[in-house]
């Protein structure tokens, strides 16, 4: 093996590039670096910060549990924060689910459902369901299985070697060119083509994230996926990490379409990005009779009582100020208005998504794109001037620039978004005709 050696310069974090500007406080919609910039995030981080930064409730709620305990091991002790965090989560999902099992990520939260999706099929004696299908494009999280699952081309180039030999994934992509994600032929001819008895689960997201850039699935194409799976035996799993808890106007995405998935898998939105926690809600077909506890799966830091407790004030926050609701309208008004200001531009398209999970569509030939993602130019532009948006997508299809502001955005930080984002986009437009390109 050579031996790498660093140079002073070279070494930093490796999850930040040294040119991004440092981080100094946040409140509301807004963060400011130590040189005093502004910046308005438009995306709540990578849509994350549901309920916006430094929201005092929840700060108090955190100090006031690492006063107390910080942690506890979920095998020694029952920690109060995580007995209310668990009948908070199940008191808003309704009667369908029966227990929850923490994480902390929502790509942990993936591996947990994959498991439990094994675990049932191995229970009822059924071990020839090792097939999980899921979209192109999807996301489902960083780790190996999550990894594996998603229809993720770019995050999964450098894990190649360990998904080539997953053939238990079988991926369900569009069938015409004019649309994003498969549609109910494209389902019904996988589940033919693999063999219901063959399905363990199938695996989507209600709205599309990193990769699908807020393409919605249409409610009658998850209502029929849900039918394929009840018809088959297999298991229909939610991931949630970007939908959940207000984000589509809705508490989860699922609820649009009226289907009950076995599983919701979230993380995100479920702590609002104050700290580290993933979950999934285990539905009562999944282990009857049994419980996920009695399951070998969890991790050192699974359900500590610190992220139990601040992920409780998150979601009382969330619910107390009705914040699906009010994603909901906000979502309609910034979704009109979006698409008033892409019209301006031929490089977008129409803005699609669901409540305040909005994208604008980034339109580019193939040969571009593959050189530098105009999606992820905008964004760069606008972080320059102030505005925090996300690039999506994974073809020129799906490239995206993600709008998701905080549920609690104003409206006069809606006025203030759009400027920016115009200003940004006037902004690329010049500098590319002048061919100046970053
Ligand atoms: N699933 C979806 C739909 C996501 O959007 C993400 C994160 N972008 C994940 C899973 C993975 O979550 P995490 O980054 O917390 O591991």
């Amino acid at each position: 093996m050579p031996s790498i050696c660093l140079e002073d310069e070279d070494i930093h974090d490796m999850n930040q590039s040294p040119s991004l500007p440092i981080a100094a406080w946040a409140e509301g919609c807004y963060i400011y670096d130590t040189n005093g910039k502004e910046y308005l995030d438009g995306s709540s981080g990578p849509i994350a910060v549901n309920i916006g930064h430094g929201v005092p409730e929840v700060l108090e709620a955190m100090s006031g549990q690492a006063k107390r305990i910080v942690f506890t091991y979920r095998t020694q002790f029952a920690s109060q924060a995580v007995l209310d965090l668990t009948a908070e989560i199940l008191g808003t999902a309704g009667k369908r689910y029966r227990e929850v099992v923490y994480t902390n990520s929502g790509s942990e939260a993936t591996e947990a459902a994959l498991r439990l999706v094994m675990h049932h099929h191995q229970a009822e004696g059924d071990t020839g369901r090792t097939a999980i299908l899921s979209q192109i494009p999807s996301y489902h999280g960083m780790t190996a299985g999550a990894l594996a699952t998603s229809g993720h081309p770019g995050r999964r180039e450098h894990l190649r070697a360990l998904h080539d030999h997953s053939a238990s994934v079988v991926p369900v992509a569009a069938g015409g060119s004019e649309h994003l994600l498969p549609g109910i032929a494209e389902w019904e001819a996988a589940f033919a083509s693999v063999g219901a008895h063959r399905i363990a689960a199938v695996v989507l997201e209600p709205v599309g994230g990193a990769a699908g850039g807020a393409a919605v699935v249409p409610d009658e194409v998850f209502r029929r996926i849900e039918e394929l799976c009840r018809a088959s035996g297999a298991l229909l799993v939610a991931d949630e990490v970007m939908t959940g808890f207000g984000r589509t106007g809705a508490w989860f995405g699922h609820e649009h379409a009226g289907v009950t998935p076995d599983i919701v898998i979230t993380g995100k939105g479920l702590s609002g990005g104050y700290t580290p926690i993933g979950a999934c809600l285990v539905g009562d077909r999944v282990l009857p009779g049994r419980s996920a506890a009695d399951l070998a799966f969890g991790h050192t830091m699974s359900g500590n009582p610190l992220s139990a407790a601040t992920a409780l004030a998150v979601l009382r926050y969330t619910r107390e100020h009705r914040l699906a609701e009010r994603a909901a309208r906000t979502g309609a008004t910034l979704r009109d208005r979006l698409a008033t200001l892409a019209e301006r531009f031929s490089f977008l398209g129409r803005p699609r998504g669901r409540g305040l999970l909005l994208a604008v569509p980034v339109l580019q030939h193939e040969e571009e794109f593959r050189r530098d993602p105009l999606a992820r130019r905008i964004c760069r532009t606008a972080q320059r001037l102030g505005l925090i948006v996300y690039p999506a997508g994974v073809s020129t299809r799906s490239q995206a620039v993600l709008v998701a502001p905080p549920l609690t955005i104003k409206e006069n930080e809606i006025d203030e978004l759009l400027l920016r984002l115009a200003r940004t986009l006037d902004t690329v437009r010049t500098e590319a005709e002048q061919g100046k390109v970053a």
